[in-house]
């Protein structure tokens, strides 16, 4: 078995590797540790997370830093503030047997002056998100002219997220002599472009085969209709007793409504999205972290920096707008040797896509039916008897009360109180999915994909960029924003096509984001730019561009609750009622009045759900 030892780590950090419970190198630690360590040759390495990539650039940096020069000598960029910061404590507990060796995390949304103060005392390592990094540059704080590493990690969703500018400023800050060390999930043409025009024949590595999944991960997908969507996925909830998955959505709408509805409809849930105060994020990840919360609804970015390691589940909401992404989402489960399940909750329109994915995971997807109400019963009903089974008893604290309790039941057999203490608790629970509908009989769910996805508080956009101007989702938001339309205006769904877009924003600012683009006059990639409102799409053909008419709405939702009542509590399971009731207000709520419900729900009930309080 090779070890730590044998890859060239010097002893004080094996010892810290040790008491971190590293026993063994991960594959891509066995492959980067040495080669970073006996060679300056720039590296590109195909690495998910999950597979130990941070150990794997960390470790030789540490290894190799002078500890007696206090000059930034590596500069580590990461996409979100979460994984940065994850990557510094890393950083920390690897070299915590080197007391020279200083680490400074850097990202916006915290203080910028503490940061300076921090890199003034001297440190070898910094990691940041490029933003704030590339601040610090032009602030002149950050001196990169010593680097002698320059890690991209998750490179792919740097340039996902629109860092392309500020990557490009932080290479350019950094000597020529620097090796750099590119780390990915996966490698569309963007990484590439970034590996030719900044990298000196690389040396490629993988940690396992390029872009494919994780062995540990299994795929199903489920056919849901526009109408059935939500409800298979509280079905999928309600049937893994032991759930403690992710929910990716494509938007922070959509994220803000699942979550709302979950949480409507007692499940124990919280969303995670870009428009929450750093403060409400770090509090919905410590809830996540600690099991408090055990479904969280996340946008991709919001998602990135999550580091749990013993998810069930990853559920695909929707598709993500970039098939790569999926590979992103599920490596978030079946991390650390353990088994995960990814699932996609896909219309029959959107089934062609899974074939894509399976191309880049090299993985089948399992088709699974969407449970019906008798095999969700059956389960619960188990895990009920199993908890109780194993419930201990406190002799002590209920000793008083049992006499008057057995007088209480006395004359009723085993089996008559058995009976009645299962119809107490499954009482409404049956007569909920009794009346359930077998959602996988999709010709009977009268289908509103009619509709769209769309929702009838947006209104669609034509925008005449696309993919070939170098367009994608982020660009497009960024593009938005930089308009000034309002603050904080809500983009709904994007449709980046080759030479134009579609994209959907809240029919409030309808006036103000013509104007806005007319007055601006922006240019994008050398193209100007222009917008207009174009009609919202019909069945599920192509979308064409309409007339320059104004926008049309297709009528009113037909949804039918479900029926009966589930659980502890009475909720329908189309959640219709509920769920227009709290997206509506949650269409108006802003970050800054977002209450945090999830501490209002403390009391956990049974079946992965939160009791409400009555
Ligand atoms: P990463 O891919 O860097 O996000 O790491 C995934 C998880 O695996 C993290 O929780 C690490 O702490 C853990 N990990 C990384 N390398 C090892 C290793 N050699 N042995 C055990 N756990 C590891």
């Amino acid at each position: 078995m090779t070890t730590f030892l044998d890859l060239g780590l010097q002893e004080p950090i094996t010892r810290a590797l040790i008491d971190l419970g590293y026993q063994k190198p991960t594959v891509i630690q066995e492959k980067a540790i040495p080669q970073i360590i006996s060679s300056d040759t720039d590296l590109k390495a195909f690495a998910q997370t999950g597979t130990g990539k941070t150990a794997a650039f960390s470790l030789p940096i540490i290894e190799l830093a002078d500890q007696t020069n206090s000059n930034v000598q590596a500069i580590i960029l990461s996409p979100t503030r979460e994984l940065a910061v994850q990557i510094g404590k890393n950083i920390e507990d690897f070299s915590k047997y080197l007391p020279n060796l200083k680490v400074a995390t850097v990202y916006g949304g915290s203080n910028i002056d503490e940061q300076i103060r921090k890199l003034k005392r001297g440190v070898q390592i910094v990691v940041g998100t490029p933003g704030r990094t590339v601040d610090l540059i032009n602030r002149r704080a950050l001196k990169l002219g010593n680097v002698k590493w320059l890690v991209l990690d998750e490179a792919d969703e740097m340039l996902n997220m629109g860092f392309k500018d500020e990557l490009d400023k932080v290479l350019d800050a950094t000597p020529e002599t620097k090796q750099t060390l590119l780390f990915s999930a996966t490698f569309p043409r963007e990484v590439e472009s970034i590996a030719r025009n900044y990298m000196t024949q690389p040396v490629e590595i993988t940690s396992g085969e390029k872009n494919s999944g994780s062995d540990n991960v299994s795929h199903e997908y489920y056919l849901v209709s526009e109408r059935t969507r939500y409800q298979a996925l509280k079905r999928i909830a309600d049937l893994n007793t032991d759930i403690y998955a992710i929910i990716f959505c494509r938007t922070r709408r959509e994220t803000q409504e699942v979550s709302d509805k979950l949480i409507q409809d007692g499940y124990s849930a919280d969303a995670l999205h870009g428009d929450l105060s750093q403060n409400q994020r770090d509090s919905v990840m410590g809830k996540f972290r600690k099991k408090t919360i055990k479904i969280l609804v996340a946008t991709d970015v919001a998602a990135r920096g999550i580091d749990v390691n013993d998810l069930t589940h990853v559920i695909n909401h929707k598709l993500p707008d970039q098939i790569e992404n999926y590979n992103h989402r599920s490596g978030r489960t079946g991390r650390a040797g353990s088994k995960g399940i990814s699932i996609a909750l896909v219309s029959k329109k959107e089934q062609g896509r899974l074939r894509s994915i399976e191309r880049i995971i090299k993985k089948k997807f399992v088709h699974t039916a969407v449970p019906t109400g008798k095999e969700i019963l059956k389960n619960q009903l188990f895990h009920l008897i199993d908890t109780v089974n194993t419930t201990e008893v406190n002799q002590k604290e209920i000793a008083d009360f049992l006499p008057a309790i057995y007088e209480k039941l006395e004359g009723l057999s085993r089996e008559e109180l058995i009976q009645k203490f299962v119809s107490k608790e499954f009482n409404t629970f049956l007569s909920y999915y009794e009346s359930a509908a077998d959602l996988n009989d999709l010709s009977s769910n009268r289908d509103s994909s009619r509709r769209g996805a769309s929702n009838e508080n947006m209104t669609r956009f034509f925008i005449n960029i696309g993919r070939k101007d170098k367009l994608n989702p982020a660009r497009l938001i960024g593009l938005i924003n930089d308009q000034n339309i309002g603050n904080k205006v809500e983009i709904g769904a994007i449709d980046i096509l080759d030479t134009f877009s579609f994209f959907e924003l809240d029919k409030n600012f309808e006036a103000a984001t013509l104007d806005a683009f007319q007055a601006n006059s922006p240019d994008f990639e050398g193209r100007g730019v222009n917008i207009e409102i174009t009609k919202k799409r019909e069945g599920g053909g192509g979308r064409k561009r309409g007339g320059g008419g104004g926008r049309r709405s297709f009528g009113g939702g037909d949804r039918k609750s479900g029926g009966g009542s589930f659980g502890r509590r009475r909720s329908s399971e189309g959640s219709s009622n509920s769920g227009e009731r709290r997206s509506s207000r949650s269409s108006s709520s802003r970050s800054s009045d977002r209450p945090d419900r999830a501490t209002k729900d403390k009391n956990t009930g049974g079946f992965g759900r939160r009791r409400r309080e009555r």
